[in-house]
């Protein structure tokens, strides 16, 4: 019996004991509101209690149960821009700066999990594979950079005969091994972090949509059933922002992207699939993701659309993915299939910024956020407390909005996408 109130999935089925937070009814009042119960909400909201504000957290349905409860639980340092094109946006100074607020960001994960003793399947280790024979001679070259430029030596380049080693297929032409990144289940992890805040004195409320909120020296935020006066807000819906706050909606495209879960697997699959119990994922455009779950069941992430429904049979839209790369599964039953809507922007660089003085927003992390959306919630509670630095080195990375803003960034997006997973089958 999964967790009531969350779209049905293996994290939910799995999902530790919860409390249930109440909903926001009658009027109170707050120094922080923050919008939204994932990783940004509710490390924004964990840290700034801890710093001693008072801090209401809203979320329209349960906590985690976004992009935050549903994703494919990989934990990797690094950004999606390369490091080179990074200097050239915005000197290196500021890149370098951000490289390493990338290792942070994963020991901040480790950390919290350690300090809050959350129970969420912790392993390490981040295998991306290369799909492509090019991409295989780039993987080389940036782990070249990364251990050459950067310092940074958990990070080695594994040739193709290694990668089917470890995999136990041949369909990728080598690999880059972060050994110090790690995977771990993501709801779990959403719900250690919701505890960890309810202790540290925040008021959590589900099922508490925020219907709009009138900003000003101090904002007001209405619900159904309530109101919220305080000095700051923080907006963390990310892919679910929908017309919340036009301003910042045309900076981010949400879309979809779905996972099964099989039937726990015997040991000698598991080891035959995955020898290190890492969690893996190749170079193509829509990229397939995977790794074990705690209780060794294959955790297949494939697949995207970008419109407001998921495909109606989403174990049979993403099997013929992980069939692709291990044919010997098909007699493997599906037991879980489930989607969740991330939101990406167009540098594929997360978007934090002032909307004003005493308005944040973080969010479109582009499918890197556990780690990345931790440290932004963090790094919103250091600003809101007068240490901005690190926040603004992300804000002044320069976020462009979609063409045609919110209206109709849809189908040149959608153009966009197509002709980029037709890429990754012909070429
Ligand atoms: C299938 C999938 C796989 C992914 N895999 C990975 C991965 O392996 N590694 C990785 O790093 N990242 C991955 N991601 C991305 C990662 O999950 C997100 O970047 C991260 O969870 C973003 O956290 P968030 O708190 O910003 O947003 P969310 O977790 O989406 O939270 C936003 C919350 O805001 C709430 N909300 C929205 N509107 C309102 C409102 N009006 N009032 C109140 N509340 C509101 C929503 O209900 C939601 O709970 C994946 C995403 C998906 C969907």
């Amino acid at each position: 019996m999964g967790l009531q109130g969350y779209e049905s999935s293996y994290y939910a089925d799995s999902a530790n004991e919860k409390k249930s937070y109440p909903r926001l009814q009658g009027d109170t009042e707050a120094d922080i509101c923050v919008i939204g119960g994932g990783f940004t909400g509710l490390s924004a909201a964990l840290h700034l209690a801890e710093k001693g504000y008072s801090v209401v957290l809203l979320e329209a349905e349960k906590v985690g149960w976004g992009a935050s409860g549903r994703n494919g639980g990989q934990v990797c340092q690094g950004h999606n821009m390369g490091h080179e094109e990074l200097v050239k946006k915005v000197g290196r100074q500021a890149a370098d700066a951000l490289w390493q607020m990338s290792l942070e960001s994963v020991d901040l994960v480790r950390e919290l999990i350690e300090r809050h003793q959350i129970d969420c399947d912790l392993k390490r280790g981040v295998l991306h594979v290369a799909s492509k024979p090019d991409h295989a001679s780039e993987m080389r070259e940036t782990v070249a950079y990364k251990q050459r430029v950067l310092g940074y030596d958990a990070i080695c380049y594994l040739e193709k005969a290694e990668v089917s080693e470890m995999l136990g297929n041949d369909c990728y032409h080598g690999g880059e091994y972060w050994t110090d990144a790690a995977h771990l289940h993501p709801l779990n992890y959403a719900l250690g972090l919701a505890t960890a805040a309810d202790k540290a004195g925040v008021r959590i409320f589900e099922d508490s949509r925020v219907a709009h909120y009138q900003s000003g020296a101090t904002s007001e935020v209405v619900t159904a059933e309530g109101r919220v006066r305080a000095k700051y807000l923080l907006l963390a819906c990310n892919g679910y922002l929908g017309k919340l706050e036009p301003r910042i909606a045309g900076k981010i495209m949400p879309i979809n992207n779905f996972i099964i879960a099989t039937e726990p697997l015997d040991e000698a699959t598991c080891r035959r699939i995955n020898r290190d119990d890492v969690a893996v994922a190749d170079s193509r455009f829509v990229i397939n993701y995977f790794k074990l779950s705690g209780d060794n069941r294959l955790l297949w992430g494939g697949g995207e659309n970008y419109s407001s429904r998921f495909p109606s049979d989403i174990p049979a839209f993403v099997r013929r993915y992980m069939l692709q790369y291990y044919p010997e599964l098909s007699d493997v039953k599906i037991d879980y299939g489930w989607g969740g809507t991330l939101a990406i922007t167009l540098n594929r660089m997360p978007y934090f910024d002032r909307v004003e003085d005493n308005l944040f927003v973080a969010q479109g992390y582009s499918g890197h956020g556990v780690a990345l959306a931790t440290l932004g919630g963090k790094l919103v509670a250091e600003a809101i407390s007068g240490t901005a630095e690190k926040f603004d080195v992300f804000a002044r990375v320069p976020t462009p909005g979609f063409p045609g803003g919110t209206l109709l960034r849809w189908p040149g997006l959608v153009a966009g996408m197509l002709y980029y997973s037709m890429r990754d089958r012909f070429f």
